[in-house]
């Protein structure tokens, strides 16, 4: 039982994925009150509503799963932008980029009541210019009078309009067979069968300094942009030279393009930050170290956790730190980052490049620690010595027993212990410890957990 599990979880790990592989992402856009909060709910078949009032407010759950005749996508509701907003229409074109470089599959829907707007013009246009399969939905054709005024919609130059009505689900099951039918059979693979550049997100809240490392790091030796050819998501990446290796810096248009300045800046940040994380192997989160530490970092350090990706946390404008506080800062520092003491740390100056040589050895350690394999036969001569040497506690009368172990996958490893009982959670961590101590994987995460045999 336990070889046959062994042997399917290595299968299973093959390809270093898990089963329900990445989905395709379906974007939807447009403006306020066109009905795009109905439709996903009509899409994802709730009525639990996420539809608001207020428009161009930040909605908190922007992501959903959607399945349609057995595929599996996601949705993203982009929100709505504010119509009285100043600079509107340069607003609405950055959004409608943003949502296109998010997404597989854009879902751009037009009041089919009010006709075209100008704002419609605008991101019609960002979206021509894309490249992107466009699904131009119609909404609000309640009826079949309604039908003729959703054809005046051609005048956007997407093609055809697909009437609709999101709110009694007229035609909304052709609507989704048409994404359908555009949509790509699978995003692009994370591991791709032969491994190219290593892949890094460089993430942190605004001026913490990420366009100022990227610019330092890239500096003369930046190689070329690469909008990752062959592929329908296209973020711009760049790959850079250093320490001898070329690096794939992920969606480092998000960070040179100055999207603090977007309305919505918070939303778009974490959404970024969530889809940077997903493509990439290693994260480096910036910290600025001449300010206390924030919520906003907190958040994207737990992003990074819940991501299992490895991390080197990089402490920046260190310059600006003196003397007298260094020492002070390292012990808060400390305890900020309790929850994450693996990770690996570096204290760096984007400005004058103080260590930041220093950013590629962890990064490339961070990164061997994840990948690490510990062979079956070593992990359990390791655990039965240990487990002699502090057996878990007992509980219930009961000393439960730990029959195997095996590591399960890598990026993240994981382990499970097959054993006779539970095992506390202290206990549990007890192991990881050891085991972090024994097998090196500073800078990733390693998950332990147990199988219970009856
Ligand atoms: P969003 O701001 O684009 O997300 O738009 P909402 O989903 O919040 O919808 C705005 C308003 O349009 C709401 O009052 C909806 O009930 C209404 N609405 C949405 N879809 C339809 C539709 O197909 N027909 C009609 N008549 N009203 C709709
Ligand atoms: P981003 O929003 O994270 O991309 O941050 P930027 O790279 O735009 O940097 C924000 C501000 O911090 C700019 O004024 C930079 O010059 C400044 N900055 C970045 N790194 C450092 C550093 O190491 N030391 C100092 N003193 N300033 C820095």
């Amino acid at each position: 039982e336990l070889a046959e599990f062994e042997e399917n979880e290595r299968g299973a790990g093959a390809q270093d994925e898990p089963d329900t592989g990445p989905m395709p992402v379906v974007a939807v856009v447009g403006r306020p009150n066109v009905g795009k909060s109905t439709l996903v709910n009509r899409i994802i078949g709730r009525r639990e509503a996420v539809v608001e009032d207020v428009p161009g407010v930040t909605r908190d759950r922007v992501t959903y799963e959607g399945t349609w005749r057995g595929r599996r996508f996601t949705l993203v509701d982009t929100g709505g932008w504010d119509p009285d907003a100043t600079g509107m229409a340069l607003r609405i074109a950055e959004q409608a980029q943003v949502a296109v470089e998010l997404a597989d599959v854009i879902l751009f829907v037009v009041d089919a009541t009010v006709g075209v707007t100008d704002a419609d013009e605008v991101v019609a246009s960002v979206l021509r210019r894309s490249g992107k399969p466009i699904v131009l939905a119609a909404n609000k054709v309640d009826d079949q009078r309604m039908e003729l005024e959703a054809t005046t919609l051609w005048s956007l130059g997407l093609g055809e309009p697909h009437p609709v009505s999101a709110l009694h689900g007229r035609s909304s099951g052709d609507l989704l067979d048409i994404l359908l039918e555009i949509m790509p059979e699978a995003p692009p693979q994370r591991f791709a069968a032969e491994r190219g550049p290593r892949r890094v997100a460089l993430v942190g809240k605004p001026n913490v300094g990420k366009s100022s490392l990227l610019n330092k790091l890239a500096g003369e030796e930046r190689v070329l942009v690469d909008p990752m050819a062959g592929t329908t998501r296209d973020p711009v990446d760049e790959l850079v030279e250093l320490g001898g290796k070329t690096w794939r810096f992920v969606d480092t248009a998000g960070i040179r393009r100055r999207e603090r300045e977007l309305q919505g800046a918070d939303f778009y940040a974490g959404m970024r930050t969530k889809a940077a994380l997903e493509r990439s192997e290693v994260a480096v989160v910036l910290i600025d170290a001449s300010e206390v530490l924030t919520e906003q970092d907190l958040r994207i350090i737990s992003m990074v956790i819940e991501s299992g990706r490895c991390m080197v946390v990089a402490f920046n404008k260190w310059d600006l730190v003196d003397e007298d506080r260094r020492y002070y800062l390292e012990k808060e520092i400390d305890r900020q980052l309790v929850r994450v003491p693996w990770a690996l740390r570096v204290n760096i100056s984007a400005k004058t490049g103080r260590h930041v040589d220093r950013l590629v050895p962890a990064i490339e350690r961070a990164l061997d620690s994840w990948g690490t394999r510990v062979p079956t036969a070593r992990l359990n001569a390791f655990l039965s010595e240990l487990i002699a040497a502090t057996p878990p506690p007992v509980r219930g009368g009961k000393q439960p027993k730990i029959l195997f172990a095996t590591q399960a996958s890598v990026e993240p490893p994981k382990f499970v212990l097959f054993t006779s009982g539970f095992l506390e959670e202290t206990y549990r961590r007890f192991i990881e410890r050891r085991l972090r101590e024994e097998f090196g994987f500073a800078g990733s995460p390693v998950e332990v957990t147990m199988r219970i045999r009856e």
